[in-house]
């Protein structure tokens, strides 16, 4: 099996994009495992602070060694939205494939420091773990939303720039970035997410040379997604979709079987209605018709 780094490179160089999914529970792993086998991509798992703590950070990593070891597919763990140097050392120390850390927030000089710091010590435990960094405020949490999240960059002038990108990454030695070109997490209620600044996106690959990462892909529309590709984006973010189609899916089990207690039972349906959001994203992604 290639390794996540080989599996960048390929998806990279063919303009291609690796599904990335946060999962709080094991109905969305089984969802997300079965249709990855199915389709036979490779997938990311990414599991934020609150859902790596909910699930066990030990049990994340041991459910997807058990996919990749034992069941011979190619998904990969991802310490999402990490904030602290200390939380960095617990993903490390348990065994993820990758971490984002993420300073989005902080001023562009405190955001390399900090960067800089978290991949000096990731490299020195171990140099294949893939490390992110974040350029510019999307706005945190994947919900359904009636508003723009506080402080989200969506004005040009609060984009990421090209040259900005490229001092972030030459100062920290990220192996990847996650800029703000428009995404912002979420999505919303009754509209499609604002648009993409693709030229943007294409602008910034140019200067750095690297896998760009999509956070927020959620509520995107289909047009977008394959014209952020096409720039240079190698992975794309989807959490809220999952989200919701988890919550249609479990609300509908239960009114159809008011007297029913078996959770594998009732969680059946959500698998199915993430399943189809899961289907149609990776299909899209990776150009499969
Ligand atoms: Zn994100």
């Amino acid at each position: 099996m290639k390794t996540l780094r080989e599996y960048l490179a390929d998806a990279d160089k063919r303009r291609v994009a690796i599904g990335h999914f946060n999962i709080s529970d094991i109905a969305a792993l089984k969802a997300i495992a079965d249709v990855a086998g199915e389709l036979k991509l490779p997938v990311i798992i990414g599991t934020s602070e609150g859902e790596r703590e909910f699930l066990d950070i030990h049990d994340c990593v041991a459910l997807v060694k058990d996919l990749r070891e034992n069941h011979g597919q190619p998904v990969f763990l991802n310490a999402d939205h990490t904030h602290s140097l200390e939380k960095v050392k617990l993903a490390v120390g348990s065994g993820y494939d990758a971490i984002l850390f993420d300073g989005g927030t902080l001023p562009i000089d405190e955001n390399i420091q900090k960067t800089k710091e978290v991949v000096e010590y990731v490299k020195s435990k171990n140099k294949n773990i893939i490390v992110e960094g974040e350029l510019g405020n999307i706005g945190s949490g994947s919900t359904v939303r009636k508003e723009l999240p506080k402080g989200a960059a969506i004005k040009p002038e609060d984009l990421t720039k090209p040259e900005d990108a490229l001092r972030f990454v030459k100062a920290t030695g990220v192996d990847m970035l996650a800029p703000a070109v428009g995404n912002i997490h979420g999505m919303f209620a009754n509209a499609p997410d604002p648009a993409l600044d693709i030229a943007r996106i294409a602008g910034i690959k140019k200067a750095v040379k690297l896998p760009l990462v999509l956070h927020g892909g959620s509520g995107n529309t289909d047009a977008d997604f394959a014209a952020a590709i096409q720039a240079g984006i190698t992975i794309v973010h989807i959490s809220t979709e999952l989200r919701a189609a988890w919550r249609k899916g479990m609300e509908s089990g239960l009114q159809k079987n008011p007297d029913e207690v078996a959770p594998y039972k009732l969680m059946a349906e959500s698998i199915e209605e993430m399943k189809k959001v899961l289907r149609q994203r990776l299909r899209l992604f990776n150009n499969l018709r």
